[in-house]
């Protein structure tokens, strides 16, 4: 579905990225993990075409190198950015309707129903300013408001930050749902346990560099990853 190859980025004359190569495929909920500042944001503004990038970017098929990031996002391609970014004097649904606010089809309706169950939570709070819940709630609420563009990639930007653990295990079991409803997921992630929880494959970034990739079972059992991600010897 989703195919890099040598492809790097950056930020103005700074290089961040060195020739990342990469797959997602259809169904497959990938982890990309690294610690802090290794570039795994920098890699989802490439995809998502918010910053310029060489090499080769498929999505489908489709080249996304020239596009814009609207161009990737009517493709499908939806991000659920960093920090949530929600709107936080609008209420839970005007931010929902936010993420719907491209489409041109008669079955939002339809999609408010689908990701209220999914967060039933936010179905309680839907009049709720944004801005004045807990942060477990304005995750739900930033994935809830990316699920409303109908994404066919779902790329999610450090789920986990500043969460406790039971919040964080909720959203990944919320994750596991969203992948059992046709949704394909890229999980960038500094919680390399919560990524491993639920990633079939998973990439092991180290300063702009993929350093390790493979089966998740695999990449467990790898000492290297056991020692600088898992805490053992
Ligand atoms: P974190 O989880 O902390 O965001 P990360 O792995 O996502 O870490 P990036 O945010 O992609 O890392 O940052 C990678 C490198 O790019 C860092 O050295 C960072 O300082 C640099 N960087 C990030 N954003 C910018 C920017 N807007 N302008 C210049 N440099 C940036």
């Amino acid at each position: 579905m989703l195919k890099i190859a040598g492809l790097n980025a950056g930020y103005g004359a700074v290089p961040v990225l060195f020739d990342i190569d990469l797959e997602v495929r259809r169904g497959e909920i990938v982890s990309m993990v690294g610690s802090n500042g290794a570039g795994k944001t920098t890699l989802l503004r490439a995809i998502s075409r918010v910053i310029p990038a060489r090499g080769s970017l498929q999505f489908d098929g489709t080249d996304l190198l020239p596009l814009a990031p609207e161009g990737a996002f009517t493709r499908g391609l939806v991000q659920v950015p960093e920090g949530r970014q929600l709107f936080g004097n609008m209420t839970v649904e005007e931010n929902l309707q936010m993420g719907a606010y491209r489409r041109r089809d008669d079955r939002v309706g339809q999609s408010f129903e689908q990701v209220y169950a999914l967060f039933p939570k936010l179905a309680e709070r839907r009049r709720q300013l944004a801005g004045n819940m807990s942060g477990g709630e304005q995750q739900m609420c930033a994935m809830a408001r990316g699920l409303m563009a109908e994404p066919r990639l779902l790329l999610v930007d450090e789920m986990s930050l500043g969460l406790a653990p039971v919040i964080v295990d909720q959203l990944l079991e919320i994750l596991i749902d969203i992948r059992k409803q046709g949704v394909t997921v890229l999980l960038v992630e500094q919680d390399v346990f919560a990524a491993f929880s639920v990633a079939d494959r998973a990439y092991v970034m180290e300063t702009g560099r993929v350093v390790r990739e493979g089966a998740v079972a695999e990449l467990k059992s790898d000492p290297a990853v056991q020692e600088a991600y898992l805490g053992s010897i």
